[in-house]
């Protein structure tokens, strides 16, 4: 809705004749389609000042001013005027053809000859001029237009944000307008909605982001928009509109109104996006074509704009999303990094740690293994059910067997005597017996005693899959400990028959009974004193015995002559020799021996005087030295009472006498043959005897020959 009245045509007359001005106007107003307002001025002063506050759209100016020539009033405008603004037409006189040449060089839009001039011509020149200038200022405006609409565009393209987009268009055209509110509206679904955008001179109020729920508003007018139809009012008292849109109107203090729909392409039709506003508040206004011509393009201009900003956005937020998306696969692929790499280190460590295990377990599977082959135990490896899996080369060498008989054999039964084979099975199969002790049976028949240690083997479920046993043979340390038992009960023994004959001697003595009896006294001091001396000898010979079989490198041996020490035993038994009136015969060469001559001596001694002690008196007892091929031999040979057969074995056990009361009698110990026995053994020879009962007996012994 447009409506434009015809524009009236202000003129400046400058001219110092009033009759001349006059003539001017009446010309001019006769033509009644056009219409004036006239400026007069007389000078070229007071000309100049009217047009600077009045801005004429056209100049009469005569040539001829009391305060200077038209042409200086040119030249004052000129420097001023824009081309679009004041035409200027110059009145000169007659013949004055150079000078309007030069008025028109100067910017006047035309002259007139002041001699000649008909209503008509002035009429007609006046109205070209004014088409020309309403022209010109078409074209600047048009120009302005394209700026604008330019610039708008350029921003659009600048800014990617609506809102910049937005607030920079209704500041460009509020001040292209020189409008007082300019606005955007924008559509809810609900046709509801609220001003965005507004750009707004004081001292209007704002009503940026006021909601409009106008039930008239909406209802009668938005519909009009949707067919994109525009509303220009110039006065909204004299626009014939309802009352509820005037009030909504002057809520806003407008008076002025253009309405221009801003419509997007949908897919099939278009729809209504909002409303771009011009207000004019301080006064009515008249809506010019080319107003609502730019109001048009912009609303173009801002419909495109609205498309660009949600592409952008859209393409914003698939920029976000696709960033985000890159960014969340980034972050995945650095977390499946880092788990990589940490299950890398994880899985080196792992393999570090199996290595180190596994190395671990060969080396220590390795020393169990050199453990069990060397050990000096006997060790047996079974399976649950008993089955030999393993043995140690010592129980291989301590029972005789070859380790093919032995693996895969039933334990029990092929190598434990039959006699303890229920009761060992009963023990391991009630309760698992830790410590043991049971005799296998060896490869030769004999039996052993072994003191087992018994482990349970189990599997990673804790299931029994055998036991392994290590063992001691026993069988020595047992009967050691036998023989020792039976050593001190004799001991006990011997040493308590000395004590209890001299403790019943003294007793005697000291009752005082034998006090006028002195033989008899005697008698029991001597008996005393004979068993005392025993007594001392079975310490000593006890004494002696335990040192040498306790110590077994005792011996001190070196090269001798076996002479010298068959003198040196001879010279010991010298006083016995003489007292049983018995001659030693000594007449055997001498050999060179490596031996531990003192305890030679001791062996010859013992020897000679059991011979002695063993042989009635005036017989000869021999002592004879001889050499084989890989030994010396000595020979104690008597006449004596000989020993019985039965005796010939045992005679070299300790405490082991014929006549044990005889023995005693006679001084003895029963010691001195195991002492000799033990000397011999530790030079790493034997010692034997040979007898014939009342004929005599002959003990020998050999010693290793060292050059042979
Ligand atoms: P003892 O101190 O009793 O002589 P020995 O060990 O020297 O102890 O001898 C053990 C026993 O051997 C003697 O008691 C004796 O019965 C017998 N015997 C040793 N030598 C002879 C020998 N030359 N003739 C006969 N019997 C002997």
């Amino acid at each position: 809705m447009s409506n434009s009245l015809p524009a009236k045509i202000v003129i400046l007359i400058v001219d110092d004749s009033e009759v001349d001005r006059f003539t001017y106007i009446r010309y001019l107003q006769a033509e009644t389609n056009r219409h004036y307002d006239f400026l007069e001025a007389d000078t070229l002063a007071s000309g100049l000042e009217l047009w600077r506050s009045h801005r004429s759209d056209i100049i009469l100016i005569d040539y001829a001013l009391p305060d200077g020539d038209g042409l200086d009033l040119l030249t004052e405008i000129g420097a001023e005027n824009l081309v679009s603004q004041t035409k200027a037409i110059m009145l000169t006189g007659m013949g004055d053809e150079k000078l309007a040449v030069q008025a028109m060089k100067m910017g006047a839009a035309d002259y007139l000859n002041k001699s000649d001039l008909s209503a008509s011509a002035l009429r007609n020149r006046v109205w070209q001029v004014y088409d020309r200038l309403i022209l010109s200022r078409q074209l600047q405006r048009s120009q302005q237009q394209q700026i604008v609409i330019a610039e708008i565009a350029l921003r659009i393209r600048k800014y990617f944000k609506l809102d910049d987009i937005l607030d920079a268009i209704v500041d460009e055209i509020r001040i292209f307008l020189n409008a007082d509110r300019t606005a955007i509206y924008k559509f809810n679904p609900d046709l509801s909605g609220k001003i965005i955008a507004e750009a707004i001179v004081p001292p209007w109020l704002p009503c940026l982001n006021a909601q409009i729920i106008d039930t008239c508003f909406q209802e009668n007018l938005s519909i009009t928009y949707w067919d994109g139809r525009i509303s220009a009012i110039s006065d909204i008292y004299t626009a014939n509109l309802s009352k509820c849109y005037i009030q909504l109107l002057e809520q806003f203090q407008v008076r002025a109104n253009l309405v221009m729909p801003i419509l997007l392409p949908n897919s099939q039709t278009q729809f209504l996006w909002g409303l771009l506003i011009v207000h004019q508040c301080s006064a009515p206004r008249q809506w010019q074509e080319a107003d609502i011509t730019l109001m048009k393009q912009l609303s173009v201009q801002i419909a495109i704009a609205i498309q660009q900003a949600e592409l952008y956005q859209n393409l914003q937020l698939a920029n976000t999303s696709l960033e985000q998306e890159i960014e969340e696969r980034k972050q995945a692929e650095l977390a499946l990094q880092q788990a990589n790499a940490t299950l890398e280190i994880r899985i080196a460590e792992r393999t570090a740690e199996l290595y180190k295990r596994q190395f671990t377990l060969q080396e220590s599977n390795r020393r169990w293994q050199s453990l069990l082959d060397n050990v000096r135990l006997v060790v047996v490896g079974l399976d649950a059910e008993g089955i030999v899996e393993y043995v140690n080369p010592f129980f291989l060498e301590v029972a005789g067997y070859q380790l093919e008989e032995m693996i895969g054999k039933e334990w029990l039964s092929h190598f434990l005597p039959e006699i303890e084979q229920k009761a060992t099975a009963q023990a391991f199969s009630d309760n698992f017996h830790h410590y043991y002790q049971n005799s296998i049976v060896t490869k030769t028949g004999e039996e052993i005693v072994v003191a087992w240690n018994n482990t349970i083997l189990r599997n990673e479920s804790g299931k029994q899959i055998g036991s392994i046993s290590i063992g001691e043979d026993i069988t020595e340390k047992l009967k050691m400990e036998r023989i020792k038992n039976e050593f001190i009960s004799i001991v006990s023994h011997e040493l308590r028959t000395p004590l209890a004959s001299i403790r019943g001697a003294l007793g005697l003595l000291a009752s005082g009974v034998l006090l006028d009896k002195p033989e008899t006294a005697k008698q029991m001091l001597d008996i005393a004193t004979f068993d005392s001396e025993r007594l001392v000898r079975l310490v000593n010979d006890i004494l002696n015995l335990e040192r040498l079989e306790s110590n077994q490198n005792i011996l001190e041996r070196k090269w001798g002559d076996t002479s010298d020490l068959c003198q040196q035993a001879i010279r010991t038994i010298g006083a016995i020799t003489a007292e049983s009136q018995i001659q030693v015969i000594y007449n055997s060469p001498s050999y060179q021996i490596f031996a531990d001559g003192d305890r030679l001596v001791q062996t010859l001694v013992n020897l000679l005087s059991n011979a002695i002690k063993f042989s009635p008196p005036h017989r000869q007892v021999f002592l004879e030295v001889e050499e084989s091929t890989d030994a010396i031999i000595f020979h104690v040979r008597d006449q004596g009472c000989g020993i019985p057969v039965n005796h010939l074995e045992s005679i070299f056990e300790r405490f082991s006498q014929v006549d044990a009361s005889e023995s005693r009698q006679k001084g003895g110990t029963g010691l001195g043959l195991a002492i000799c026995r033990t000397i011999i053994q530790q030079h790493g020879g034997k010692i034997w005897v040979k007898s014939e009962l009342t004929k005599g007996s002959t003990f020998s012994f050999s010693i290793a020959n060292r050059f042979s």
